[in-house]
């Protein structure tokens, strides 16, 4: 069994070919990043241009490099939420062209339980496990109980790590510094805070009242923004050229990062002890997306299973971040189960906005557990 797997549903164009055993017959990638970084951000119909003008060639390059035909396809599989609108059309429309034309199977994916799965495809990793999804756009946990059956335990409740790193390096244009122009926002601050000293700026951990498994990162950024205005007005500097305490302000800012997502981890496993959700028996805790290659997060997340006798696992960087591989990875998982397959004259559509598995959040809040600090 054979599936082509397409992702399109935020900045990167991507698309893979896999068998049935999770081998990589083929792929193709298209970052957008660069441009998206230039401009400060992601411009939505900048996006879904380069989509457009990158789709083809990036499933034919997939494709090629298989060697498989769209005749030897059992299906293909392709993000469809959630997503940004425009991004996630511009893959659809291709998708259910594509299907319709070789008359193939439709499996429409969603992009987290893509996420959380894809270390199934790298080692055996029985279910239920804990997952921990961190990225540009998103900061949850859940228990992954099934190959679509997930328990949302936590999110976040303003804006995602990634993001919150990125806004911190832009306005301490980090990208200006050596070594950093060609890094994201995280990986420039966990570049830099390697030199610097956490404790000259103690910023608060975020909801450190609220006994439950949600994030906020917002509230964060703008302790952390503040404290870099009040220097430059001491400094009597312009905005954004900052020098003198940069490291020490990256080596803060992320470890408050760090400290907030390793609490919630702890409660949620707490949580899911209480609760019976995991094996007794050595259960496991799988750690994805972008922000996820920070090692200083994965120490500090290790920290807290080692203390409670879960497994880590974390994914390589190029498995924790979006591409065609992870969505044709669910597409076989979706098809060794039989099930979410569509006939390919099916009509779907994208959903923008759509919410990962059972909503179990009132409980886990309920249950307030306190964590040691
Ligand atoms: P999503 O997957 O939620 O749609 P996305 O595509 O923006 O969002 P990813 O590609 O998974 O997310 O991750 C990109 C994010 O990860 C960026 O915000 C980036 O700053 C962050 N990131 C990448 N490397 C690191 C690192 N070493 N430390 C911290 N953050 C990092
Ligand atoms: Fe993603």
């Amino acid at each position: 069994r054979l599936v082509l797997g397409i992702e399109t549903s935020c900045d990167d164009t991507g698309a893979a070919v896999l068998d049935e055993t999770g081998a990589i017959l083929g792929e193709s990638l298209h970052s957008q990043k660069e441009v998206h970084l230039r401009s400060g951000g992601i411009i939505p119909t900048v996006a879904q241009q380069l989509h457009k003008e990158h789709i083809a060639r990036v499933v034919q390059e997939a494709m090629d490099r298989s060697g498989v035909s769209p005749r030897q396809l059992s299906a293909v599989a392709t993000t469809v939420k959630p997503g940004l609108a425009l991004s996630l059309g511009i893959g659809l429309k291709f998708s259910l062209e594509f299907v319709r034309h070789h008359n193939k199977p439709f499996i429409p994916i969603h992009h987290m339980e893509a996420h959380a799965l894809t270390v199934r495809m790298l080692q055996p990793v029985a279910f239920p496990f804990l997952v921990l999804l961190i990225s540009g756009g998103h900061s949850l946990l859940a228990v992954a109980r099934g190959v679509s059956d997930f328990l949302l335990l936590g999110q976040t409740l303003d804006e995602a790590p990634g993001d919150t790193l990125d806004k911190v390096a832009r306005r301490l244009s980090l990208l200006k510094h050596p070594h950093c122009s060609t890094l994201s926002g995280g990986q420039a601050i966990e570049h830099l805070a390697k030199e610097g000293d956490r404790s000259k700026f103690p910023f608060r951990t975020p909801m450190g009242q609220n006994y439950d498994c949600d994030f906020s990162f917002a509230g964060l950024r703008n302790q952390v923004t503040m404290t870099i205005m009040k220097k430059e007005t001491e400094e009597g500097i312009e905005q954004g050229s900052l020098l003198s305490c940069v490291n020490d302000i990256a080596a803060a800012t992320q470890h408050a990062v760090a400290a907030h997502l390793a609490k919630r981890t702890h409660r949620a496993i707490l949580f899911c002890k209480a609760k019976g959700l995991l094996p007794a028996c050595s259960p496991t805790l799988v750690v994805s997306g972008g922000v996820a290659s920070n090692q200083y997060i994965r120490k500090a997340l290790a920290i807290i299973t080692e203390a409670t006798g879960v497994n880590l696992l974390c994914p390589p960087a190029k498995f924790c971040t979006d591409n065609g591989v992870m969505i044709a990875w669910n597409g076989v998982e979706r098809l060794r189960e039989g099930t979410g397959i569509l006939p390919h004259n099916v009509d779907v559509s994208y959903e923008p906005k759509a919410p990962l598995g059972v909503d179990i959040t009132a409980e886990v809040k309920a249950a307030a557990i306190k964590v040691p600090s």
